[in-house]
């Protein structure tokens, strides 16, 4: 009997994946190894409805875990991939079991960054938000009245800034950089947020480093900033960010740069081993980049099926993005990587805007908040490749089906 194809990593790219390999008729099997004991599941609801309580786990499934078995699909999980014996095509699990694959795809996504423990990052009340069991571990502490310390303006410190708003608890957030959302977004879009948050009561401070955490009694109970000033706290999140999960990748000698490196159609170094979503690193636009949505694992996972049962295909699928805090809903849709401008455009209500990216002529990318018109009519645009002048966008008279619709 051939070797199956193995995917390490049971989430979101390794869901994609099987799921058109199942619908292509492949004839190759497939063994699904993940080191988590859920199957695959969705991210996303964690630091929205599942942190907030409504949302049941078994709906974070993607597909439920008898569909794998129905669809002849072989899956461990609880199972921790250790090695890559390339030579041999083999992966050893760390109990030292070795498992042959003719194909191999990794799809070990990334993980949250911790603070070092010499600053306190190990203290209990720390944590990070990346699976379910960092939900299940922090959801009891989320009690109305504490205190939530959450280090880090990006989406999930944001997303959880708003979660535990809606549950009572007091928040402070805060940003080391000069505003919440700057590597990801233009000032008018991280505007929108601050503003968003204050007005819900978060104790939102940028351009304020933490030089470290405080405990009390074995807990933590707080953070000290650079400015000597000390901030109380019941609980801290870590939200810094992710890295890669390339460890194995890179010990088995493939080229690793933020990443694993791939190619058009998601091969690495060694044609015989593929990755996907967020542990791949490829080439956009000429640039390298990693992305970290669902989009993109959800893609990249299809693209591996798709060429392994022969299609002739490249990796070309348009970025989106979402994320919602309170009752914004922020629709993303292309990557603004070197845009040189941006436009607003007012939207229908108060609380909706959209922000449109330029480098030069070009339209790159659009954050629309609250704006599902924008969004929708605005990737008809970006994908139909038409550049529309900004003053124009910025008009709100302008009609953006007409816009998007005209030749
Ligand atoms: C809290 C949160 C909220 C998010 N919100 C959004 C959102 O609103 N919109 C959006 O587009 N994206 C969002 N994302 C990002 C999105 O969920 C990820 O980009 C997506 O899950 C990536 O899928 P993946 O398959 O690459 O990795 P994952 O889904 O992370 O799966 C990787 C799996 O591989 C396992 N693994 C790693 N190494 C090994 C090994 N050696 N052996 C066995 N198993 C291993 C990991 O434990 C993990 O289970 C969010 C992410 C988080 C954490």
């Amino acid at each position: 009997m051939s070797a199956p194809v193995v995917i390490v990593g049971a989430g979101q790219a390794a869901a994609s994946f099987i799921s058109r390999h199942v619908m292509l008729g492949n004839s190759e099997s497939l063994l699904l190894i993940g080191e988590e004991s859920h199957p695959p599941y969705q991210r996303p609801p964690l630091s929205k409805k599942y942190l907030l309580g409504e949302l049941e786990r078994e709906r974070l499934f993607i597909r439920p875990l008898e569909w794998y078995a129905e669809q002849g699909v072989e899956t461990r999980f609880d199972t921790r991939i250790a090695e890559i014996r390339r030579v041999d095509k083999q992966v050893v699990t760390d109990d030292g079991e070795a498992i042959p694959y003719d194909k191999l795809i990794l799809c070990t996504g990334s993980h949250a960054r911790s603070l070092p423990a010499e600053i306190g990052g190990t203290l209990p009340g720390v944590f990070t938000l990346r699976s379910i069991a960092d939900i299940d571990r922090m959801a009891p502490e989320f009690q109305a009245g504490r205190k939530l310390l959450i280090i880090g303006g990006g989406y999930i410190g944001l997303e959880a800034a708003a979660v535990a708003r809606q549950l009572g608890l007091e928040v402070t957030l805060l940003e080391m950089a000069e505003r919440i959302l700057q590597r990801v977004a233009a000032t008018e879009t991280s505007s929108y947020f601050r503003k968003l948050h204050s007005d819900h009561g978060v104790d939102l401070r940028e351009s304020t480093r933490m030089s470290r955490l405080i405990e009390a009694g074995g807990m933590v109970c707080g953070a000290e900033l650079d400015s000597g000033e000390i901030i109380d706290a019941d609980l801290v999140l870590v939200g810094i960010g992710g890295s890669p999960n390339t460890g194995l990748a890179q010990a088995a000698g493939l080229d690793c740069k933020n990443g694993i490196c791939v190619n058009e159609t998601c091969q690495t170094s060694d044609p015989n081993i593929f990755a996907a979503g967020d542990c791949s690193n490829f080439y956009r636009d000429g640039q390298q980049i990693r992305l970290e949505s669902v989009q993109n694992a959800a893609d990249q996972g299809d693209l591996i099926a798709r060429v392994l049962g022969g299609e002739d295909i490249s990796y070309t699928a348009m970025p989106w993005f979402w994320s919602d805090q309170y009752d914004c809903k922020l629709q993303i849709v292309g990557l603004n990587l070197g845009h040189d401008h941006t436009v607003v455009r007012p939207g229908a209500s108060e609380s909706s805007l959209s922000v449109w990216y330029y480098r030069g002529d070009q339209l790159l990318a659009i954050d629309a908040m609250n704006e599902p018109k924008s969004y929708a009519f605005g990737r008809k645009i970006i994908e139909s490749g038409k550049n529309p002048d900004p003053q124009i966008v910025a008009n709100p008279a302008t009609d953006l089906k007409t816009l998007a619709m005209s030749k």
